[in-house]
């Protein structure tokens, strides 16, 4: 926290006197262009996603995540919590809104809305800039379509110690509300990268990383890989088609998750989280070492 922000926390209500409206009403303009974040296509125009919760907005403001607006239901006036993060809101810029609770449903369409929303700048990082090292494991997901998968993925990828994910052809949006809300946080410390399948392929093969990609049809078991050697890109298929056959020819192994039962397929999100964490335990039997 920098001094502004701080004598402005130290005040409950002071210091953002004049920099905090209070909007009761549904047809306000900067609520409709809020509730308007749920569409791809304005998310996309205006460069801004929304994530609720208060420890959200906390971490990703600790992150050094822009915020654009900050929206506090009326009842949480006054916590020293929500003083702070709208304090810092001010301080860098952003414009602070206290609601009724209607308004706060509205935005963010459910009957119980958590107390504290964010809009926040969205974030994607350049995949030519992306120079894998030694350790490092990424996830690339080949035309991800379900947002829960999606979310499910960050999330996890962000748990196992992965260092990014890279969305591969035309994806569902990682800043939809669904999809932040099933990353549980980890929207806001888990690099996202996006790319065509040449692009990516192109990036790869000079990336000096082993793209170990997951197969129905896969001829290596994932547990007998070396996830050690090089930094490790696992390259996953789409929910209904899996890998096409540009993406799975140009991998370096091909693996299988050996299964039981009568599912012929694990969910992508567990398959993904499978293969996460196999490549963490190598990594962290050659810390051991
Ligand atoms: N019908 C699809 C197919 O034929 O590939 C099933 C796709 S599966 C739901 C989604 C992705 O999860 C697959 O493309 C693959 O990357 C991964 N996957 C799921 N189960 C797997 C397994 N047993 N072995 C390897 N990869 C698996």
């Amino acid at each position: 926290m920098n001094d502004d922000e701080r004598s402005m926390a130290g005040r409950p209500g002071t210091g953002r006197v004049g920099q905090v409206k209070e909007v009761t009403s549904l047809s306000n303009p900067i609520i409709k262009d809020i509730k308007a974040l749920s569409n791809k296509k304005d998310r996309e125009e205006s460069g801004t996603f929304m994530a609720e919760g208060l420890k959200l907005v906390i971490d990703a403001l600790e992150l050094g995540w822009t915020i654009r607006t900050l929206v506090y239901a009326k009842a949480a006036k006054g916590k020293p919590l929500v003083e702070q993060v709208a304090a810092k809101t001010v301080a860098r810029g952003g414009l602070v809104l206290e609601v009724s609770e209607k308004v706060l449903s509205s935005v963010t369409r459910r009957d119980n809305p958590q107390m504290v929303v964010g809009i926040f700048e969205q974030q994607w990082q350049r995949l030519e800039d992306l120079h894998p090292e030694q350790g490092q494991t990424f996830v690339a997901l080949d035309r991800v379509r379900d947002p829960g998968n999606l979310g499910t993925i960050i999330r996890t990828a962000d748990a196992a110690g992965a260092s990014g994910v890279i969305l591969v052809g035309e994806s569902t949006d990682p800043f939809s509300l669904e999809t932040v809300r099933a990353t549980m946080g980890s929207i806001f410390a888990m690099p996202l990268y996006r790319a065509v399948p040449n692009d990516f392929l192109a990036w790869s093969r000079k990336s000096g990383g082993q793209i170990v990609a997951t197969h129905l049809a896969g001829s290596v078991d994932y547990r007998t890989i070396d996830y050690r050697k090089k930094p490790t890109i696992l390259l996953m298929g789409n929910e209904q088609s899996g890998l096409p056959e540009q993406l799975a020819g140009a991998a370096d192994r091909l693996a299988r998750i050996p299964q039981e039962g009568r599912a012929d397929s694990l969910n992508l999100a567990v398959a993904t989280a499978v293969m996460l964490f196999e490549a963490r335990r190598h990594l962290l039997a050659l810390e051991a070492k």
